[in-house]
């Protein structure tokens, strides 16, 4: 190996060392309530696919329909040559279906913090930031350079706090919160936020990635669930998770939505999402709008199995949606539940330090409108088995 990058293998071999290197398990089957994976077959407690619509068959044909019309890449970015008549169908209806004024898209929700954030604030700014806000809202707040601020998790008192003792030196400034915290199933306070934002006359935007097709009226989103249309400045979304497919929104105040199209770097830099992304993403806006089936359903199967896993003695932790932590303690414990939960046929991986804090390492299902009552059922058995032999659960 040239001595140039002995410290890279240096450091992998330390993340091995200690327990944090991250084996990719390999899937070779659609998505759904079952997988193949590393070629066994396994029921699926991982993937954020929570509608079940990342295989379903009305969504595939639309797909298959636009390539064959339209062909795949989109051939540039948005602002040159990259927007088809899809893409602004597409944002007029992800605009109506979250009942704001205006919506523009992204190649995902990674890309649409990475937009939106550096566009509202710079250098002069502060960001009022929920501590344990998602990965791309931090790394979009660090592209901006504003100051970044953080506030207790879920707190709108200490938010309050914060602003106020920074009153006075900075042009401006963004409160940013993720909707639905991914690691603890917890929702952030929106009204009350909503609230300190007002107060203050501060730009308020709310990353809703997981509330998506899950939270509010039909899967209409956090805003939805809080009444707060029109109210929040800026909402984030992501098509990735509950659509299905790929891609990202950014929704809300119609001038933001211009000043994004003017200023976005990965709109601007970064070729359009393709063809088929965007033909499946309407299509999955279609069957929201016709019936709330499945996002019902989603919400039934979440209440059952955090419902049961309380039964069996399981924490559950702060979850109020579909995302259901194991919490478990130390990570070795949870990789072991993991592997020993994966023998009895269920894959459900466990995470840890930094993801989360140390000590809190947890096994997180992910609940899915496409599981049926006997796969829940099936997975609450492996779950009781490996809770007793581990010593978990009595
Ligand atoms: C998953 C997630 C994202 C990223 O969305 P992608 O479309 O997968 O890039 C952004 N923010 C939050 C809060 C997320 O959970």
């Amino acid at each position: 190996m040239p001595a140039k990058v002995q410290w890279i293998q240096d450091e992998l071999d330390q993340l091995k060392q200690s327990g944090l290197y991250n084996r990719i398990r390999t899937i070779s089957s659609p998505q759904g309530a079952w997988l193949t994976v590393d070629g066994v077959h396994v029921l699926n407690f991982c993937s954020n696919n929570y509608l079940g619509l990342a295989n379903d068959p009305r969504i595939v044909q639309a797909a298959q329909a636009a390539v064959a019309r339209y062909g795949v890449g989109p051939g540039a970015v948005r602002s040159i040559a990259g927007t088809m008549d899809l893409h602004l169908e597409l944002e007029r209806r992800m605009a109506a279906f979250k009942h704001v004024d205006a919506a523009i898209t992204f190649q995902s929700g990674f890309a649409a913090n990475l937009a939106t954030i550096p566009a509202l604030v710079g250098k002069e700014d502060a960001i009022y930031s929920d501590e344990l806000n998602h990965a791309s809202i931090i790394d979009g707040s660090r592209l901006s350079g504003a100051q970044i601020i953080r506030y207790a998790h879920a707190n709108p008192a200490d938010l309050d706090r914060v602003i106020q003792e920074n009153q006075g030196r900075f042009r401006r400034a963004l409160i940013v919160t993720d909707g639905v915290f991914s690691m603890d199933g917890d929702i952030a306070p929106l009204d009350r936020i909503y609230e300190v934002a007002s107060r203050h006359d501060i730009l308020l935007m709310v990353d809703d990635a997981h509330g998506e097709g899950v939270m509010g009226a039909g899967g209409r989103g956090i805003v939805d669930h809080f009444q707060l249309h029109g109210k929040v400045d800026v909402e984030i979304g992501t098509l990735s998770k509950a659509f299905g497919v790929v891609g990202g929104v950014a929704a809300g105040s119609p001038v933001i939505v211009e000043w994004l199209r003017q200023r976005g770097r990965p709109f601007l830099f970064s070729s359009a999402v393709t063809v088929p992304d965007v033909a499946a993403t309407l299509a999955a806006l279609d069957i929201l709008e016709e019936s709330t089936e499945l996002v019902d359903r989603l919400w039934e199967n979440s209440r059952y199995f955090k419902a049961e896993m309380k039964r069996l003695g399981f924490d559950t932790g702060s979850s109020v949606t579909p995302i259901t932590p194991i919490m478990l303690g130390e990570a070795p414990l949870a990789q072991q539940f993991s592997r020993e939960l994966f023998d009895e046929g269920v894959f459900a991986m466990p995470i840890g330090y930094p993801t989360v804090p140390k000590g809190k390492a947890r096994i997180r299902v992910m609940i899915s409108a496409a599981h049926s009552r006997s796969d829940l059922d099936k997975g609450l058995e492996a779950f009781a088995k490996v809770g007793r032999k581990l010593a978990v659960t009595s």
